[in-house]
C-alpha cells in the first residue's frame, strides 16, 4: 500500500512531476521577485510591464494613500530603539537617559515647524492627522461656552473631518457642508456666504485627497479671521507639496501627517496658534504632556521618523516638486491620444502629484489594470466600503462616471519608465475584453 501523500520509490508519478515542477516554478518566482527591482531598471516599458505582472507586486501608484519610510528616515528611527539607542522616556527629565530623548523630540518639533514657518513650541504631537482633525473639531466645540454652535466644513472633506462633523451634530452642533464648485474648489464666497453670527469654527482642507486641488488657504483665512471664528485647515495632503507658511496664512489649527511625506505612520501633528490655545479641549487626558493637549507618553521613534521627513521634504522641496511635475506632464501626453479621458479637477490650483482620471463610457478592464499598477479606485478610506466616492459625487459625477474614475499618484520613487508602463497598461485595460466574473457580475 502507498502511504497517503508519497508517491511510491522509483517511479516517477504524476503527482511527483507535478510538484517538480511546482517548485522549480516557485523558485523562478521567488528569483524574479528578489531580483525584480534590480532587471526592472534595466528593461524597456513593455518587458517591464511584463515582469511586473510576472512578479505579482505592481508599481507603486498610490502615493496619496500612503508613501514608503524614506531610507534616511529609518536610521534615525533604528537609532532611537535599542538598548544602545537613544530609547529613554522623554519625560525622565531627571537621567540623561530622558534629557537625551527629549533633546530629539524638540529637535523634531522644530523640523515640523520649520517646513510651514511656524514656531516649534505651537506643534502639538498626535498619533497622525486623523486625531489631529478630531483634536481641531472636537475641542473647539467642546471648549466653547456654548453647548450648541455652528461649524463650516465641505462635502469634500477627508473622513477624518466629516464622521467628526456629523458626531458634532448629532451631540447639538450646527454644520454647514459647502458644496464645491465643480473644479473641486471651495471659495472664500462660499465660506463668506455660510459664515453665522454663531460660527465657532471654519474646517477645510488644503489639499483635497481625491483630486489634488488646492483651496485659497491664505483667502479663506483673512476673511474668517475677519468674522473672528477660529480657521482649521486639514494639511495631510498639502504638507511637503504646497509651500505652507503659517507667519503669513491666518490659520488657527493645521493637521499634519508622518506617512503621507516618506515618514512612519501613527505619528501626526497639529499646529495649535496662539488664538486657539485657549480654545481648545484635550481628547485624550493622563499625564497632562503636550501643553495639556495630548497626554501619553511620546513616541520618540516615530517623531524622530516625522522629524527627519518633514527635514528632507524641506531640502528638497523645489528639485521634488519639478521632478513630479515633469512625470505628470508626461503622463498626461502620452494618454493624450485615448479618447473620452477626463483629467478632475481645476488644472491650475492643484498638486502635480495626485490625478483622478475618468475613463470613457466603454469597458474599463480595472483588473488588468491593478495586475500591473497599485492605484486607487477611490481614496484609501473609501475603498473599504465600495460606496462611490463622496468627492467625485459632490463635483458633479453620478456613480457610473464615479465608477470609471481612478486615482494616480506619484511620489519621490516614481521614474520615467514607470510613467510609461502605467500608461501602456492604462491602455491596454482600455481595449481588454472583461473577465468573465465581471461580466457575470454585471
Ligand atoms: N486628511 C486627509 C486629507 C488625508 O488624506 C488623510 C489620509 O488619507 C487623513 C486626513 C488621515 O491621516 P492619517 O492616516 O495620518 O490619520
Amino acid at each position: 500500500m502507498t502511504e497517503f501523500g508519497k508517491a511510491p520509490t522509483g517511479f516517477l508519478s504524476a503527482a511527483s512531476l507535478f510538484g517538480l515542477f511546482n517548485r522549480l516554478f516557485l523558485n523562478a518566482a521567488l528569483f524574479t521577485r528578489f531580483h525584480f527591482s534590480a532587471i526592472k531598471h534595466c528593461l524597456i516599458p513593455e518587458c517591464a510591464q511584463w515582469v511586473c505582472t510576472m512578479n505579482k507586486r505592481p508599481l507603486y501608484f498610490d502615493y496619496a494613500a500612503t508613501t514608503p519610510v524614506d531610507d534616511r528616515v529609518i536610521q534615525v528611527m533604528v537609532e532611537c530603539l535599542g538598548f544602545e539607542g537613544n530609547f529613554g522616556n522623554p519625560a525622565s527629565g531627571s537621567h540623561a537617559f530622558g534629557q537625551s530623548a527629549r533633546q530629539t523630540v524638540e529637535l523634531a518639533r522644530e523640523q515640523v515647524a520649520q517646513l510651514v514657518n511656524a514656531k516649534p513650541e505651537h506643534i502639538i504631537w498626535t498619533s497622525g492627522a486623523t486625531e489631529s482633525n478630531n483634536l481641531a473639531l472636537k475641542g473647539v466645540a467642546q471648549a466653547s461656552r456654548e453647548s450648541r454652535g455652528h461649524i463650516i466644513t465641505s462635502q469634500i472633506e477627508h473622513k477624518a473631518v466629516l464622521d467628526t462633523a456629523h458626531f458634532l451634530e448629532a451631540s447639538g452642533f450646527d454644520v454647514t457642508y459647502l458644496a464645491p464648485d465643480s473644479d473641486g474648489l471651495v471659495s472664500a464666497e462660499k465660506v463668506r456666504a455660510a459664515l453665522r453670527s454663531d460660527t465657532l469654527l471654519v474646517s477645510l482642507m488644503l489639499v483635497n485627497n481625491e483630486l489634488g486641488t488646492v483651496n485659497d488657504i491664505p483667502a479663506i483665512g483673512r476673511l474668517v479671521r475677519e468674522h473672528g471664528a477660529l480657521f482649521h485647515v486639514d494639511a495631510a495632503q498639502g504638507a511637503g507639496k504646497v509651500a505652507i507658511d503659517l507667519q503669513e496664512w491666518v490659520v488657527d489649527l493645521m493637521s499634519f501627517s508622518g506617512h503621507k511625506l516618506y515618514g512612519p505612520k501613527g505619528i501626526g501633528a497639529l499646529y495649535v496658534g496662539p488664538r486657539a490655545q485657549d480654545r481648545l479641549q484635550a481628547q485624550i487626558h493622563g499625564g497632562g504632556h503636550e501643553s495639556g493637549l495630548r497626554s501619553g507618553t511620546l513616541a520618540t521613534h516615530q517623531i524622530a521618523g516625522m522629524g527627519a521627513a518633514f527635514a528632507i521634504a524641506r531640502e528638497s522641496f523645489t528639485q521634488e516638486l519639478s521632478h513630479i511635475q515633469g512625470l505628470r506632464e508626461r503622463l498626461l501626453e502620452q494618454l493624450a491620444d485615448v479618447p473620452g479621458v477626463l483629467c478632475n479637477g481645476c488644472p491650475i490650483q492643484r498638486i502635480p502629484h495626485t490625478l483622478s482620471l475618468t475613463f470613457g463610457e466603454g469597458h474599463f478592464n480595472s483588473s488588468a489594470l491593478s495586475a500591473v499598477l497599485a492605484y486607487s479606485a477611490t481614496s484609501a478610506c473609501n475603498s473599504a466600503s465600495k460606496a462611490p466616492s463622496h468627492v467625485l459625487l459632490a463635483v458633479g459625477h453620478d456613480a457610473d462616471k464615479a465608477a470609471r474614475t481612478i486615482r494616480l499618484s506619484l511620489g519621490r520613487f516614481t521614474r520615467e519608465q514607470d510613467i510609461d508602463v502605467a500608461v501602456n497598461a492604462i491602455k491596454a485595460a482600455i481595449a481588454a475584453p472583461a473577465p468573465f466574473w465581471a461580466v457575470a457580475q454585471s
